[in-house]
């Protein structure tokens, strides 16, 4: 799925499969209907439990889901998400975190400091 969904419980069940690795964006629609992604994010366990917390927030009204194979990819595309909104203003306020366990290192800033 890559398409803009409303971000429901429905939604989320219906297009995240139960423990799905993978990259997320929330956001908004504009009053043209274009999404305005605010809110990178990924899981590398269980993303359908992480949207549906995302649904009981409330906070964003449309979302976005890009299913990976690896943690790594996952990982990977939040930090592309991460570096290429943040120009446009995003709620997240610090860098993608790293994997549990894992070095690996973001390849866009190559792990600086602030991660
Ligand atoms: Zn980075």
């Amino acid at each position: 799925m890559s398409e803009i969904a409303q971000l429901t419980r429905r939604n989320v069940c219906h297009n995240v499969g139960r423990r799905t690795k993978g990259s997320y964006q929330l956001g908004f629609l504009d009053p043209v209907g274009s999404f305005l992604p605010m809110y990178p994010g990924r899981s590398d366990t269980d993303s359908r439990r992480r949207l549906l917390d995302h649904v009981r927030a409330g906070i964003y009204t449309h979302f976005r889901f890009f299913p990976t194979r690896t943690v790594r990819e996952a990982f990977t595309r939040e930090c592309r998400d991460y570096h290429l909104l943040l120009e446009m203003g995003i709620d997240n306020a610090i860098h993608p975190r790293r994997p549990r366990n894992l070095s690996y290192e973001c390849p866009y800033c190559k792990g600086g400091a602030s991660l």
